[in-house]
């Protein structure tokens, strides 16, 4: 008699767990079916929380190619390249310039213009050949030697459609701060046509690339006297990406995790003008 009491109650108690177990598990199931990691990611918002695995996720590894090519022009190069000679800033204008110059340095962090220029553009590279475009670039690391007018030839020559050229700034007065664009004039005897494209290219990258890092807009300035304006056949644009004499926007364009928001401006800012041609 006291076993089979026994035995219901095990019985009981069995059946109680098994219930319970498979009551949750009905629960649970749905939304640990949803949890894929994207709509993780997304459920947890800004971008910036995003790790790098995550991003990979999100935008797929190899994007359908665009048929655009870009041509991305680092500017300047190591202090130890000799770029001395001469050149004629613009074609037959027999006004002749240095090959090209050494750039700025920044006041406070002692980084070369050139070596920031050059990781950003190699960034920018990166996203762009992600987003299916093809990339030529007119220097890959700090020891080449090619003139401003031989960075116009290069892009022309190698049939991109834009031209965009990665610089920073200087000034004598350490408040100048900011980003702002160089293009020819509408009245450039040698690429004034030229001049409606590449406003509104630099327009686009300006805009989206003040966006991502918070800095100032200080608008598009035209200029007559660059060389790797005056040689180009392709809308061209000089981005000019902060004061590297100014405390904050030289020690912020500095910093690792600030230049990836920097190349993510760019990249975007040249995606939105291909975006509305
Ligand atoms: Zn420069």
């Amino acid at each position: 008699m006291k076993k089979k009491r026994i035995y219901v109650i095990m019985t009981l108690v069995l059946l109680f767990t098994v219930g319970a177990a498979a009551f949750i598990y009905i629960l649970k199931s749905p939304f640990e079916a949803k949890r894929s990691p994207v709509s993780e990611t997304v459920r947890k918002g800004a971008a910036e929380k995003m790790t790098e695995v995550d991003r990979e996720k999100l935008v797929p590894e190899t994007a359908k190619p665009k048929g655009i090519k870009i041509a991305i022009d680092p500017g300047h190069q190591g202090p130890h390249v000799d770029m001395s000679a001469q050149e004629e800033n613009a074609p037959g204008s027999g006004v002749m310039k240095q090959k090209a110059t050494s750039g700025t340095t920044g006041t406070y962090t002692g980084l070369g213009e050139y070596e920031l220029n050059l990781d950003i553009a190699l960034k920018v590279r990166d996203r762009l050949e992600k987003l299916g475009y093809e990339v030529v670039m007119a220097r890959e690391d700090n020891d080449t030697a090619i003139s401003n007018k031989e960075r116009a030839q290069m892009a022309n020559e190698a049939g991109a459609d834009v031209c965009v050229r990665i610089h920073a700034n200087g000034s004598e007065s350490p408040s100048s701060e900011g980003a702002l664009c160089l293009v020819m004039s509408q009245d450039n005897p040698y690429v004034g046509q030229l001049y409606g494209e590449s406003s509104r290219l630099a327009e686009s990258v300006l805009s989206s690339y003040c966006e991502a890092t918070g800095f100032s807009n200080q608008g598009i300035q035209v200029n007559d006297t660059m060389t790797g304006l005056n040689w180009s056949e392709i809308p061209v644009m000089i981005l000019e990406m902060g004061f590297m004499t100014n405390e904050q926007d030289d020690t912020m364009m500095a910093d690792a995790a600030f230049q990836e928001k920097m190349a993510d401006g760019i990249a975007a800012g040249i995606e939105d003008y291909f975006a509305h041609r």
